[in-house]
C-alpha cells in the first residue's frame, strides 16, 4: 500500500492531475468501447474481451496508474487514478481483471513479491497477458482461513502441494494463483502457513467448474495431487504466509469496497447494474415516477450510492495518511455488501415483472436485475462474510475483546479437525 508513496512525494514532478485527466478523457473517447452489459457479463466469452481491453489500456499508456514504473506501471498518485476512473465511467473496462487480478493479487505482489517475481509477472499482468485468482477458501470452510488444510511439503528445491481449494472465481480461465498452504504442522495455525505462486494449468492441478444458482459457471474447485512448486515461488517468508494473506485480504476489502488505488473503472461494490440512472429510466418508462413510494425507493438507492462514494473516499484517505489502520478496509467492504443487497431489493421491487420475463430486443435491465437478484448475497461472503467483517471492526478497530478460540496457541497438528477433503 506504500507503492505510490514515492510518487506522492515527488508529486510536483508528475503530470498535473487536470492535464492527465484531459488527456485520459480524449483517449478514452477515441479508444475504449461504450459500456453496454460488460459490467454484469459473466459469460465464457467475456475474459478474452477483458484481456484485450486491458491490452488496449496498456498500449494507450493508461494501465497500472498507481503501479511502480519499474514494473510497467505509471507510478502516479491515487488522485490520478481517481481522475481516470471518473472519466472511464461511460466505457467498457476490464472489470473482472480489476478484481481480483489487479486490485488484489497484483497489489499483494507489489507489497511482498521479490524483485524477480515482480519483473516476471507485473508487466505481463498490466498488459492483460496474465489473469490471477486467489486459492484461499477450502471445502472445510473459508472463514477460518488460518485453518487451511492444503499442505506443501518441502523436498529440496521444491514444495509438493496436496489438497483442495474452492470458490475460486474464474480459475478455469486464469493463469496463476496465490495459494495459501500449510508448511509447518508443529506450530499454532497462524504461524505455519506459506503463500505460493501457483501456475494453474500444469500437471497435478485439476480444475472443476461449479454451476451457480444464476446459471453461471464462474466458481471452481481445484484439486492438487503432488504438484511440484519451486521454492522460488514462495511469496513473503516461509511459514509467514499469514502476513501475506492478511494484506491480501486488506487489498480485497478495499477493492471490493471500491477503494483500491490499483483499479480503473467502476467498482463491484457500487450499485447493482448501475441502479442509479437505469432505475430512474425504468421508473419513468413505466409511468410510476409520480408514485410517492417509488420515489422514496429511488431516493434511497441514490443516497446509498452517495454515502458509499463518500465513505470510500474518507476511509481510503484515512488509510493513506495512516489515520486509519488497515482493518478499516472492512468498513468499506461491509457497507458495500449491505448496500448492494438493499439496492438489489429496491431494484427488484421497482422492476415489477421485468426480471422474470423481458421482451426480446429490450435493454437488458430485466436480465441484469434477475442475475443481480440471484447473486445478491455474493458480496456478503466473498472476501470474508459480513459477520467476519463485523468481528474485524469490533476487535481490531474498536478494541473489543477477541473472539474466544481454543486452537490459537496449540500446534496445528494437535487441533481436532475433520479429514483433509479429497475427491
Ligand atoms: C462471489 C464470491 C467470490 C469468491 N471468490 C473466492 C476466490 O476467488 N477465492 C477464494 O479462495 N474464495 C472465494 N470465495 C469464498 C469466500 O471467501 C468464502 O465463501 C467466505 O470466506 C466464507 O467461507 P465459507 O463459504 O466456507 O463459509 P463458512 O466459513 O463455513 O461460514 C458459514 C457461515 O458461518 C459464519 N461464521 C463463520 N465463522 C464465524 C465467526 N467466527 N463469527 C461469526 N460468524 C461466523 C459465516 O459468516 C457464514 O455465514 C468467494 C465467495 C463468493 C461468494
Amino acid at each position: 500500500m506504500t507503492a505510490t508513496a514515492g510518487a506522492t512525494e515527488r508529486a510536483d514532478e508528475l503530470e498535473p492531475v487536470a492535464e492527465f485527466r484531459a488527456r485520459a478523457k480524449a483517449w478514452l473517447a477515441e479508444s475504449m468501447p461504450p459500456l453496454t452489459d460488460g459490467y454484469t457479463d459473466r459469460s465464457e466469452g467475456r475474459r478474452p474481451v477483458e484481456r484485450s481491453l486491458q491490452a488496449r489500456l496498456h498500449q494507450g499508456g493508461f494501465a497500472g496508474i498507481c503501479f511502480p514504473a519499474e514494473y510497467g506501471g505509471l507510478g502516479l498518485t491515487p488522485a490520478h487514478q481517481r481522475a481516470f476512473t471518473a472519466e472511464s465511467e461511460p466505457y467498457d473496462m476490464p472489470f473482472s481483471l480489476n478484481v481480483p487480478t489487479l486490485g488484489i493479487l497484483a497489489a499483494t505482489l507489489v507489497d511482498f513479491a521479490t524483485h524477480e517475481q515482480k519483473l516476471r509477472h507485473l508487466p505481463a499482468i498490466l498488459k492483460g497477458e496474465e489473469l490471477w485468482v486467489q486459492f484461499l477458501s477450502e471445502p472445510s470452510g473459508g472463514s477460518d482461513l488460518a485453518g487451511c488444510l492444503t499442505r506443501a511439503d518441502r523436498d529440496g528445491d521444491v514444495f509438493i502441494l496436496n489438497g483442495s481449494k474452492i470458490w475460486s472465481s474464474a480459475a478455469y480461465v486464469s493463469d496463476y494463483a496465490l495459494c495459501l498452504a500449510r508448511t509447518n504442522w508443529d506450530v499454532p495455525k497462524h504461524r505455519g502457513l506459506t503463500m505460493f505462486i501457483v501456475k494453474i494449468h500444469q500437471p497435478g492441478v485439476t480444475v472443476e467448474q461449479i454451476r451457480q444458482v444464476d446459471g453461471s459457471m464462474e466458481f471452481c474447485q481445484e484439486f492438487f495431487d503432488d504438484v511440484a512448486i519451486p521454492a522460488s515461488a514462495v511469496v513473503g517468508e516461509i511459514d509467514d504466509g499469514w502476513t501475506v494473506a492478511t494484506r491480501l485480504l486488506t487489498h480485497e476489502r478495499m477493492a471490493v469496497g471500491g477503494g483500491s488505488i490499483y483499479t480503473s473503472g467502476r467498482s463491484v461494490g457500487h450499485g447493482p447494474a448501475d441502479g442509479g440512472s437505469q432505475l430512474v429510466d425504468a421508473v419513468r418508462a413505466s409511468g410510476r415516477a409520480g408514485d410517492a413510494h417509488v420515489r422514496q425507493l429511488v431516493a434511497e438507492d441514490h443516497i446509498l450510492q452517495l454515502v458509499g462514494g463518500q465513505l470510500v473516499r474518507r476511509v481510503t484517505q484515512g488509510m493513506g495518511t495512516g489515520a486509519m489502520a488497515p482493518p478499516a478496509g472492512s468498513i468499506m467492504k461491509l457497507y458495500g455488501a449491505t448496500s448492494w443487497m438493499r439496492q438489489a431489493e429496491i431494484g427488484l421491487t421497482l422492476a415489477g415483472s421485468a426480471p422474470a420475463a423481458w421482451p426480446a430486443g429490450e435493454p437488458p435491465w430485466g436480465a441484469q436485475m434477475a442475475q443481480t437478484t440471484l447473486s445478491r448475497q455474493g458480496l456478503s461472503l466473498g472476501g470474508g462474510s459480513n459477520e467476519i467483517q463485523r468481528n474485524i471492526i469490533s476487535e481490531r478497530l474498536l478494541g473489543m475483546p477477541r473472539e474466544a478460540a481454543g486452537d490459537r496457541e496449540i500446534p496445528y497438528r494437535d487441533v481436532r479437525r475433520g479429514p483433509s477433503p479429497r475427491r
